[in-house]
């Protein structure tokens, strides 16, 4: 018992000396045989369709090429296979008279009695290992239990080192990926301190060989820009730029119980792309202003040549419209793209009402000639916000005209100012047609109309919202749309209020 003991014990040692499944079966092995007085020894490994995966032999007195043929036999008729498909051990006593034992030609030594025990893990066989003596009788009933609790152990160490193996193999994947991408990854603890920096943030960080494991980010650089992103309250994503000039587009993803993980992107080729697209379109419909003009110009002067043709003067209206669209869609494109380039926004304390009123007596006349009645309801109580007069109010001017433009004669539209916690509240309601579910989410991009509005011939240029939520995005806010077809729309700006103390 004691000896028995002391096998397992040398046994459990010898599986968690080494990672390498080979060198661990071969020792186990090499300790079986000796411990039950084997003549030899093999432990045979299968996959999950039950194909040999490794095959060891105490003794390598076989050629690859004879080994596997020798499997593939005592695995369809041998004993390996009534293993594997029993999954239960057994003795053989005599070879000569037990059909499971496959007598092969030219054997290298006399088989006479076997034991075999299958390693088995959640159910499934995972290999056999067999003991041979060229004398019959040789094992008993007894060695079986012992056998069975060596395999239980080596089918554990296995599983354990595969997963590791698997493990390791992930780690080093992942790594690669790491090491090589041209993001910039930081892990940071909770504390902030450095836990991980691939080699392009220690670049974008200046780093040259420095060391920077669990230092804190704020001894690593002093980019403003960057440390905001570490910031209690730093927003998830957003611009970074960078002293050397470079914007990066950072993304920040808190794990729980780790800290986060920061990755940033090389934007600045895109950035540039972006000016470079918008000072095309500031000079462009600039230059067009002219040609533009003059076509305008010449309409005045067939007229004051005439005489025109009743239908004439029709051509002419078509043609004057025409010229007038472009222009509005002109100068809607290039307050657009100075807006977009705007940095720095001037702004100034001002009263709600500084910016609702304004809006809505200017656009009284419009909804008088369509005979719409434009009311408005203040609950606030001079609530102040930080804002650019000019800018807010053409942002309320642009929803009203919509409201007006797209509601029928003798409609209703109404400007009601509010307050939600922080926030101050503008919504223009009307009793329109409403938009479709289809068109709503899309309302707000460049260009877009809703297919009704082109088909109406109403006139516009798509382009009244993007500038409403450029605007409102320069003041921190928020723009959206509640609308219900046949029914009416509900256009809401929302901006942060200035507490008043
Ligand atoms: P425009 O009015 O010049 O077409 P906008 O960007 O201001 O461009 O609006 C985009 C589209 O949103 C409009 O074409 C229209 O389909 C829809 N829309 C905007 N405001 C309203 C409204 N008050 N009622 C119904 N549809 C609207």
């Amino acid at each position: 018992m004691q000896e028995k003991l002391l096998l397992l014990n040398r046994i459990s040692d010898e599986l968690n000396k080494d990672l390498n499944p080979d060198n661990m079966l071969r020792r186990v092995l090499n300790l079986t045989v000796a411990h039950l007085n084997a003549s030899t020894g093999s432990i045979m490994l299968f996959d999950y369709q039950n194909r040999v995966s490794a095959y060891i032999l105490q003794q390598e007195d076989l050629s690859r090429e004879r080994a596997s043929r020798i499997v593939g036999t005592v695995l369809t008729e041998g004993f390996a296979g009534w293993m594997l498909e029993h999954g239960e051990g057994g003795i053989i006593h005599d070879t000569y008279q037990d059909h499971r034992w496959v007598i092969y030609d030219n054997q290298p030594y006399d088989v006479r009695s076997v034991i075999g025990m299958p390693l088995r893990r959640r159910q499934r066989v995972t290999g056999v290992l067999t003991l041979v003596h060229d004398e019959t009788d040789r094992f008993k009933e007894e060695d079986l239990p012992l056998l069975n609790a060596i395999a239980g152990q080596a089918a554990i160490a296995l599983e354990n080192a595969q997963l590791f193996k698997e493990t390791e193999q992930e780690r080093s994947r992942l790594s690669a990926i790491i090491n090589s991408t041209q993001d910039a990854v930081l892990v940071t603890s909770a504390d902030n301190k450095v836990m991980l920096l691939n080699p392009a943030a220690q670049e974008m960080m200046g780093l040259n060989g420095k060391s920077w494991h669990k230092r804190k980010i704020t001894e690593l650089t002093s980019s403003a820009d960057l440390l905001k992103l570490f910031a209690p309250d730093s927003p998830s994503m957003g611009e970074v730029l960078l002293p050397d000039g470079r914007t990066m587009w950072a993304n920040v993803t808190e794990m729980a119980d780790m800290g986060r993980v920061t990755l940033l992107r090389d934007i600045s080729a895109y950035k540039e792309l972006d000016r470079m697209k918008r000072n095309f379109v500031i000079a462009f419909t600039h230059d067009l202003r002219t040609p533009l003009a003059t076509i305008k110009g010449y309409i005045e002067l067939v007229r004051m040549d005439g005489p025109v043709t009743a239908r004439q003067q029709e051509d002419l209206v078509g043609i004057a419209r025409a010229a007038n669209s472009m222009k509005s869609m002109m100068e809607d494109l290039l307050e657009l793209s100075k807006l977009e380039q705007l940095e720095q926004l001037p702004v100034e304390t001002i009263e709600l009402a500084d910016i609702v009123q304004p809006s809505v007596s200017y656009m009284r006349p419009l909804a008088k000639s369509k005979e719409i009645s434009l009311l408005t309801e203040d609950a606030t109580n001079g609530i102040k916000i930080e804002g650019n007069v000019v800018l807010l109010t053409r942002a309320i001017s642009n929803l009203l005209d919509n409201a007006i433009k797209y509601t029928a004669r003798e409609g209703k539209v109404l400007v009601t100012s509010s307050q939600n916690n922080d926030l101050a509240l503008v919504s223009v309601t009307d009793n329109g047609p409403g938009i479709s579910a289809k068109d709503l989410p899309r309302v707000f991009e460049k260009f877009y109309r809703a297919r009704a509005e082109v088909d109406e011939d109403i006139p516009g240029t798509g382009l009244g919202l993007s500038i409403v939520k450029t605007i409102i995005e320069h003041h921190h806010g928020k723009v959206w749309v509640e609308s219900q077809p046949n029914v009416g729309s509900t256009f809401t700006i929302a901006l942060p209020i200035i507490k008043q103390d």
